[in-house]
């Protein structure tokens, strides 16, 4: 029991975060649910844990750094260990508004949780990593963020803040050292509160797309940029 690996999932109250929580805790894994609310994230960890998951919740808000190294001294606290760290929570803030017109505090707010959010919790949390010189990071990014993408207009903010966690995904993997691996995934089009009602994926189809990232083993990709298995161009 004590040498069940731990994962982290930020944004695990709802959507797809909810789904990664949930499917991590069903391959057997300690999972910590993180929400920037605490009603929230205490009713969506309480929901699994009723099925006899193995899920436990913090109070994390990405735009916040000192919430987030208050969660990494929890993790460490509780568990003293983090195998799986999952960057999944984001915002889409667009509503098609252009970048020159747009009011500028959207591309700041997009760029603050969409990729400062994951930079800081990578900066704090892989020092746990380090110390047992294992860890699985997974980026929760989008094709949109893909280079091709930068000259068809529309969502700039939002491309943008994808684009530089896909940039950060890459130096990151170049800098880590040991057994740990670091890469971005696109979910697809996924029905959830940013995706709407007509997306074409459920948020479980999402999370099993994304999550044999978790698992893979030393010779598994690290720096890369995948869509259901299959690497994609940046
Ligand atoms: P949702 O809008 O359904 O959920 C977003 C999650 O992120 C919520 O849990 C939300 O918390 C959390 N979040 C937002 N801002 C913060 C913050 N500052 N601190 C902590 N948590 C925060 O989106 P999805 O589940 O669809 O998206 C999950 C990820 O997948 C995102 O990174 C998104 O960009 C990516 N993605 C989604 C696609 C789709 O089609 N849905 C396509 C490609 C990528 P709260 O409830 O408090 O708002």
């Amino acid at each position: 029991q004590d040498n069940k690996k731990v994962a982290f999932v930020t944004g695990g109250n709802r959507g797809i975060g909810y789904e990664l929580v949930k499917q991590l805790a069903l391959k057997d894994f300690k999972v910590i649910l993180a929400s920037r609310d605490p009603n929230m994230c205490h009713e969506a960890a309480q929901k699994l844990k009723e099925s006899d998951l193995d899920v436990s919740f913090v109070m994390m808000d990405v735009d916040d750094k000192e919430s987030i190294r208050q969660a990494a001294i929890t993790v460490n606290e509780r568990y003293g260990r983090l195998d799986v760290l999952i960057n999944n929570a984001g915002v889409y803030l667009d509503e098609y508004k252009r970048l020159l017109t747009m009011d500028p505090s959207i591309l700041e707010k997009t760029m603050a949780t969409n990729f400062f959010g994951a930079y800081h919790v990578i900066h704090s949390f892989i020092p746990l990593m380090e110390k047992q010189g294992y860890g699985r990071i997974i980026n929760v990014s989008s094709e949109l963020g893909a280079m091709r993408e930068m000259s068809v207009q529309g969502t700039g903010a939002y491309k943008l803040s994808k684009l530089a966690l896909n940039g950060l995904t890459q130096l990151v993997a170049a800098e880590i050292k040991g057994d740990i691996k670091i890469n971005a995934v696109c979910p697809g089009w996924v029905s959830s509160d940013m995706g709407g009602p007509s997306a074409p994926r459920t948020p479980k189809q999402a999370a099993e797309s994304i999550l044999w990232l978790a698992s893979i083993g030393t010779e598994g990709p690290n720096g890369g940029f995948f869509r259901d298995g299959k690497p994609i161009d940046w």
